[in-house]
């Protein structure tokens, strides 16, 4: 099998700009739609990424039941305002779906300023934002607006009315299988039910479309499985129709708030020292950029269903700035302008750049042992040219010859040796081609 070096071509010819701005025109696509947790919001935005990928759109009906959890009531809404007594939209559905709490009952009344105020959401401390609130499960409704026009309106009669329906239907969301050389699997879950929201969380199903495109252009290790789901409710469904699958995963990663200006986060598995919590914090050191890592909490996306320790799977999540740190968070300034291509192009070169790690964490044997073996005669002294680069493959010529002995995997060497495991995978891959080299099958597939 080999070392795979398809992912490292990939990175090698990553083209930021033109792939950012790719990225960037199919969230724009995708910006206008009303998503929810159900509805036809999610349909048509499957619909889109199907254009790029092929998903399987799965329906689950109302009322199955998964886990603690039971799929709910499906939601559809065509129009919502609030009309002054001149008859004027002082709130349209139409000028932004963040104007309507997401999951709203029907509703057409008229109704006093103080009736109205008690269903209005507002920040006064960004009075021209409008934020983003839901009302899953609960039966209400309510409209959002920004706080310079709260305060601005009169007291007087209001119409108000939202086309909605909340009725027997389905649960979608989609999903990419991707198969590799293994039934072992790699997750990668990104949530789809924010409304015109686009770091949270446009820039995930953006990132992981364009994840499935890259890695389904090269041959893999690892069968690969994306999921396109509603937060919560969506991992628990998935959960609970594919228990027998979970087994498979080896390794995942929730894709979330990748297109911030903001240093990445790494958030780990709940167990920490999992393969990929060691593969991301190994890129995110030797990117040279800052970053950040946090602990597993049970807060956050859906790592936390993932991490429930009845499923337990090594699960984190990579992200820019994460959730609720980013004062854009659910509101309308979350939008097109402030997500950039430049970072949603970065965050997918770096996902790549783990998945080139796990694809080629393996364990090797040295094959002359007894002492070092002459590298010279071999032609891999000053193979690498002369610079800096060439100077860090010769030393890891050493290292992965040294501790090659079955019991350190090339992430150990990396580490160990401080050196970027595509130096240390270089040096491996040499030593491979003049016979010094050879793989441990039976450990490498079973990662011990
Ligand atoms: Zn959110």
């Amino acid at each position: 099998m080999g070392l795979n070096n398809g992912i490292s071509e990939l990175i090698r010819d990553f083209g930021s700009e033109k792939i950012g701005l790719e990225m960037h025109q199919l969230m724009t696509e995708l910006f206008p739609l009303c998503r929810s947790i159900t509805g036809d919001g999610v349909r048509q935005s499957l619909q889109i990424i199907s254009q790029h990928l092929p998903l399987k759109i799965q329906e689950v009906p109302t009322g199955t039941q998964v886990f603690d959890w039971e799929i709910p009531y499906e939601w559809n809404i065509r129009d919502a305002y609030v009309k002054n007594s001149s008859g004027e939209k002082v709130i349209d559905f139409q000028e932004s779906n963040l104007h309507v709490v997401n999951y709203s009952i029907p509703v057409h009344k008229t109704i006093t300023l103080a009736e109205l105020k008690d269903h209005l959401f507002s920040l006064p401390e960004h009075p021209d934002w409008i934020p983003y609130q839901k009302s899953y499960f609960s039966n209400t409704w309510g409209f959002c607006l920004q706080h310079r026009k709260l305060q601005a309106l009169k007291d007087e009669k209001y119409e108000v009315f939202i086309d909605a329906s909340l009725e027997p239907g389905n649960l979608t969301y989609g999903e990419y299988y991707l198969e590799g050389e293994m039934e072992d699997e790699i997750l990668i879950s990104c949530h789809c039910c924010h409304p015109s929201l686009c770091n949270d969380n446009l820039s995930g199903m953006v990132l992981t479309a364009f994840l499935g495109k890259y890695l389904s252009s090269i041959p893999l290790r690892y069968s690969y499985r994306l999921l396109f789901i509603p937060s919560t409710i969506g991992s628990v469904t998935w959960m609970a129709l594919n228990k027998t699958q979970l087994s498979k995963i080896r390794h995942g990663l929730v894709a979330a708030c990748v297109g911030d200006p903001g240093h990445p986060t790494y958030k780990k598995s709940r167990n920490g020292r999992a393969e990929i919590d060691r593969a991301v914090e190994h890129i995110l050191k030797h990117s040279g950029e800052p970053f950040s890592v946090d602990d597993f909490s049970p807060f956050g996306y859906d790592e936390r269903q993932f991490s429930s320790p009845g499923i337990n799977l090594p699960i984190g999540s990579l992200t820019r700035t994460s959730y609720g740190r980013f004062p854009e968070y659910h509101t309308s300034a979350d939008n097109l302008e402030f997500v950039r291509p430049l970072y949603l192009a970065d965050s997918l070169k770096k996902y790549l750049a783990v998945f080139d790690v796990l694809e080629n964490n393996k364990y090797f044997f040295n094959c002359q042992p007894y002492g070092e073996p002459r590298l010279g005669k071999r032609g891999l002294t000053g193979a690498f040219g002369g610079g800096k680069d060439a100077q860090s493959i010769e030393k890891a010529l050493l290292w992965v010859l040294n501790f090659s002995d079955g019991e350190n995997n090339l992430l150990d060497i990396a580490e160990r040796a401080e050196l970027p495991f595509s130096t240390v995978k270089e040096a491996a891959s040499a030593l491979i081609k003049v016979g010094l080299l050879r793989e441990q099958q039976s450990k490498s597939i079973l990662h011990i």
